[in-house]
């Protein structure tokens, strides 16, 4: 694959970024299970999580594929992009169905660091990945909105200061499509947290920063509605085409790390007088690694590039997403058993990365719902739920 000139600069300057949090950074963090502030703060300084915010706006207008990079490399480098990612991927929503007046309100502010737009409030407790089945009601009341119910695993809530919620607006059995009656509101948590707004950590077993949200009669202003009421599946499932292609780069960043970080220990560590890299039992899956990694890194670009060229690419985003989290999860396996007893040790990073890499095939979209989207929208199999 050949690379813009552009491309090749984003790379060097998120891995000259990363230099400066090495392992030990990640390992204090993860062990208090604290949030990575100092990083955040540096990719906010740096422009990379402005990105996406067009250049009128204070930001660098730069393509997903691009956006995807950056994640990537965060990745590869042994850094934890869960700590920010959010802010990539809920932009899209923002930008493509945003009013110009939320746009010129929320935007600069952003691209420049002094708020942080890191929520996303989709997942709910009952309806699970039923997303269609939520139960968060937003209900208009003149110039305002009152907001009742709850979200489950709302990561980075505590550190942002705005978050994208979708709830119903429109009881179910009072719309012709179950599809309609959802609606997206940009909530500045600032005026609500304390004011109807409950943020509850969730402690997991790597450092994600995950939360539960409770509204109870919690009131935002009508303006904070995002496009058409009623709409806001159809504006979060283009939004979430983007959060699958930015997650499936951050897996084949993961992916590369694991790749990397077991073929130096194996050319390195030498059992029975020979490196065991030299044994075709460790050589091969490191082998096989690489070449799942490479082809869902052409899925990823390829996904990338659809959406850029303004389509809603459900289908590669989905793909990407499924190739590129199987792809750094076997990668982590891979590693871990090519460290032997030391992949269990703290201080090598591959415990901690091999934690953090499970979430993908689980989050922001399970394998199986993948399958489901492929086999029905793609294959024309009958629906299976
Ligand atoms: C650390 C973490 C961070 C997260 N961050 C966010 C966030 O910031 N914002 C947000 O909104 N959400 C977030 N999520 C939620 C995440 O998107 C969901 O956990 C995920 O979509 C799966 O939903 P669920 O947990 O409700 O699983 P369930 O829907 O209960 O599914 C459980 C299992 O059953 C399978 N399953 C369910 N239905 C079917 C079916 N019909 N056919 C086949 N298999 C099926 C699933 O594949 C899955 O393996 C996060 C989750 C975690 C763990």
């Amino acid at each position: 694959m050949t690379e813009s000139e552009e491309i090749t600069e984003i790379r060097r300057a998120v891995q000259a970024l990363c230099a400066d949090f090495p392992g030990e950074y990640w390992r204090e963090k993860d062990r208090d299970r604290a949030y990575p502030g100092e990083f955040v703060d540096a990719l906010t300084r740096s422009g990379f999580l402005a990105a996406l915010i067009p250049e009128e706006f204070g930001g660098s207008g730069l393509s997903l594929d691009a956006a995807a990079v950056i994640m990537e490399e965060i990745q590869a480098a042994g850094c934890n992009g869960a700590s920010a990612h959010a802010q990539m991927y809920i932009m899209n929503t923002l930008l493509r169905y945003g009013s110009a007046e939320q746009k010129a309100k929320y935007l600069p502010g952003i691209a420049d660091g002094s708020l942080r737009l890191q929520a996303f409030g989709v997942s709910e407790p009952t309806s699970g990945t039923d997303t269609l089945s939520l139960r968060t009601v937003a209900v208009r009341d003149g110039d305002e909105y009152v907001v009742n119910g709850q979200k489950i695993w709302t990561s980075r809530a505590e550190y942002s200061d705005l978050m994208l919620l979708l709830a119903r607006t429109t009881p179910r059995d009072q719309v012709k499509s179950k599809t309609e009656g959802l609606s997206i509101f940009l909530v500045d948590m600032r005026e609500v947290v304390g004011k109807g707004m409950t943020i509850k950590p969730i402690r997991t077993m790597m450092n994600h920063s995950t939360t539960e949200v409770f509204f109870d009669d919690m009131r935002i202003p009508a303006s904070a509605l995002i496009g058409e009421e009623g709409k806001g599946f159809r504006y979060i499932l283009s939004g979430m085409n983007a959060e699958r292609i930015l997650i499936a780069a951050e897996c084949v960043g993961d992916a590369k790390w694991f790749i990397s970080k077991a073929s130096d220990y194996a050319k390195d560590r030498s059992v029975f007088a020979r490196p065991i890299g030299q044994n075709q039992g460790v050589q091969f899956p490191i082998a096989r690694c690489y070449a799942q990694m490479r082809a869902a890194e052409l899925m990823v670009h390829h996904a990338a590039q659809v959406y850029d060229q303004g389509g809603n690419p459900g289908e590669e985003a989905n793909m990407a997403k499924l190739l590129a989290s199987e792809a750094s999860w076997a990668a982590a396996d891979m590693c871990v058993q090519t460290h032997g007893g030391f992949g269990f040790a703290e201080e090598y990073d591959v415990e901690r990365k091999f934690r953090e890499a499970r979430l993908y095939t689980v989050a922001p979209i399970s394998t199986n719902l993948i399958l489901s989207y492929l086999a029905e929208h793609v294959l024309g199999l009958p629906r299976s739920y």
